[in-house]
């Protein structure tokens, strides 16, 4: 959520972070603001979208090679020009934007105020730079590096001044924050995405680490000016997977970019030969693994319905005691994690903040950790002791798609590896192996429905209270869906397993109210069709995810959407495609900005 870049080198600084901020728009935002270093500090500052920051910024135009550019998502005050940043102090000309929240602000503010310092926001970030002008001492290094230690609180931060024109210095606590090397320029984002346009060697900061760069050096450092040496990588990104083509959205683009995205995910993973998955990131932990005694599987939203099949699976095919659990939950509890305890963090960007606080709570506690995320070099990818990437490539929409299904592929993989080295057989392994090497041409077929799913979704769209009902291994699609919904269309959807309504949900079915059905061909088929007659007998309108030659659906429900035959255990990277597709076109259709849905950022690092 929110974002910074920040810049500098030889090129003009304004139209490089303005096109930055752009890259970053998608992670959610409610204002925006840019420092321009040129014969002074000019700062600007917008409520709304960068957009309108654009349009200040050309009333102005600057000439000036560094700056440092923001967009806000409010945690502390409202969403007001005067509360976006950058913030700035008078005394030395510093300005300083931030990601994150300082938890020890009203203290340190009621200090720097007695101090004779005046405050012109309500936002905590504002004390941060308020601390570091009264730290000044003709060094903004030292400085930034002597106001973070009295900091606490989670940050990734870009502080210039206007007595150094010729340096900018970063930090990061808990936010991430990258660097990209060019030719005598530095960008710095909290996102690759603002960086791949200008360079693709980048460096990632640790916590509790501050890089001052020149145009022609870098120096990094802990907080007690210790010298360290970042490990300079590769960044793993190109410009076509951030940019829309021919799309009207990033989400439909990421819907339909699954079967190459879980291509990828499985590309070198599968030993057909020897029916076996390989997994390098588990290393030398693979003993310890499949020795585990419990399974706890952690994640928020999307990623927590992963986490959810993931257990079905676990528990299924490798017979491994597994349980789910929100990790916002788990880290405040007081969980038992017994001995031989494995926790599998589920996150897309690697730095979702509750699931971050759950894998160091469990570390702590001796359990072995374990990372399915898609960013390369995240925290909760750095933090873990082994990890299976689900190298989906960047997502950009908020409303998560293909990574859902790459979470739900490697903890598939994850499963297949653990059941085959315990109880499973190399046969039934190699047929299990064998039908999810062909999900990617199945999720093509059950892509191909797009338009009549299109068609579907104009007769309920305008329904505000819609069910979404599912058995086993599709109740956690159910949940899916239904949160699919509401985050873009802000329609009132919920999901549940599908024999739970008679016990009071089926008390709001009325007239036309929809229910979507998962009615996948299964073990609990039967069953689905008792529910749907349930939902009929009261008047509601049934849409069911069916196996393709299932003609009895007919008979139970208004509308089918069909989806190629799969065994149960891997239904669900099927069943959630035709859900996605609804709540993409409902979204539309009521006129939502699909990719910018309100109240919502993409990467939760926020608890
Ligand atoms: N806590 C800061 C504020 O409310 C920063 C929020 C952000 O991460 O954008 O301004």
């Amino acid at each position: 959520m929110c974002g910074i870049v920040a810049y500098i080198g030889n090129k003009p600084a304004q139209s490089l972070l303005l096109e930055g901020l752009k890259r970053l728009e998608y992670r959610g935002y409610d204002s925006a603001g840019m420092a321009i270093l040129s014969d002074r500090l000019h700062i600007t500052r917008a409520v709304g979208r960068v957009a309108m920051l654009e349009e200040a910024v050309a009333r102005n135009p600057l000439a000036g090679t560094v700056g440092m550019a923001h967009t806000r998502w409010a945690t502390h005050g409202d969403v007001s020009e005067r509360n976006a940043h950058p913030h700035r102090d008078d005394k030395h000309g510093i300005a300083l934007i931030h990601n994150g929240t300082i938890e020890n602000y009203a203290p340190l503010k009621t200090y720097l105020q007695e101090k004779g310092h005046r405050f012109a926001s309500d936002t905590d970030t504002e004390v941060l730079a308020m601390l570091v002008s009264e730290l000044y001492d003709g060094d903004l290094e030292t400085a930034v590096q002597s106001a973070l230690r009295e900091i606490r609180g989670a940050y990734a931060i870009a502080v210039i001044c206007e007595k150094e024109a010729n340096t900018l210095v970063v930090a990061r606590k808990g936010s991430p924050l990258i660097v990209g090397i060019g030719d005598k320029e530095f960008v710095v984002a909290s996102d690759g995405s603002a960086i791949v346009a200008h360079t693709t060697q980048v460096f990632e900061l640790d916590d509790y680490q501050v890089c001052k760069l020149t145009r022609d050096d870098f120096r990094t450092s802990t907080l007690d000016n210790v010298p360290v040496t970042p490990k300079i990588r590769q960044l793993e990104m190109e410009l076509e997977q951030i940019e829309l083509g021919s799309f009207e959205t990033f989400m439909m683009k990421e819907i339909f970019e699954q079967p190459e995205a879980l291509r990828t995910t499985m590309r070198g993973r599968i030993d057909e030969h020897a029916g076996q998955v390989v997994l390098g990131g588990v290393g030398s932990y693979a003993r310890d693994l499949v020795r585990a005694r419990q399974i706890v599987l952690t994640g928020q939203g999307t990623a927590y319905h992963a986490a959810m099949i993931g257990q079905y699976l676990i528990e299924d095919l490798a017979k491994i005691p597994a349980k789910v659990e929100y990790a916002s939950e788990f880290r405040y509890r007081n969980p038992i994690i017994v001995e031989g305890t494995v926790l599998i963090a589920v996150s897309q960007s690697g730095e979702t903040a509750d699931t971050l606080a759950a894998l160091r709570e469990a570390k702590e506690r001796g359990a072995l950790t374990m990372g399915a995320v898609n960013v390369v070099g995240s925290s909760i990818a750095r933090e873990t002791d082994a990890g299976v990437y689900l190298r989906v490539g960047p997502e950009i929409g908020v409303a998560s798609t293909k990574a859902f299904t790459g979470q739900v592929m490697v903890l598939s993989l994850i499963s297949l590896f653990l059941a085959r080295r315990r109880f499973m057989s190399v046969d039934a392994c190699e047929v299990m192996l064998e039908e999810l090497s062909r999900v990617p041409d199945m999720i093509e077929k059950a892509l191909a429905e797009n338009d009549h799913i299109k068609r579907v979704t104009e007769k309920y769209c305008r329904n505000e209270n819609w069910l979404f009902l599912g058995r086993g291994y599709n109740y956690p699609v159910a949940l899916e869906g239904a949160l699919k919904l509401k985050e873009i269309s802000y329609i009132h959807a919920e999901g549940m397993p599908a024999a739970e309504i008679k016990h009071g949900p089926i008390a709001l079915i009325n007239d036309g109210m929809p229910a979507v059905f998962i009615a996948n061909k299964g073990p609990q088929y039967d069953k689905v069709m008792l529910n749907i007659e349930q939902v009929k007998a009261r008047g509601g309108r049934v849409i069911a995810v069916a196996t393709e030659g299932d003609q009895n659906i007919k008979r139970h429900a208004d509308d089918v959407f069909y989806i190629p035959d799969i065994s149960d255990a891997l239904s669900p990277l099927l069943t959630v495609v035709p859900l996605q597709l609804l709540a993409c076109h409902a979204a539309k259709l009521r006129g939502h900005d699909v990719d910018k849905p309100r109240n919502l950022a993409k990467s939760v690092t926020v608890e």
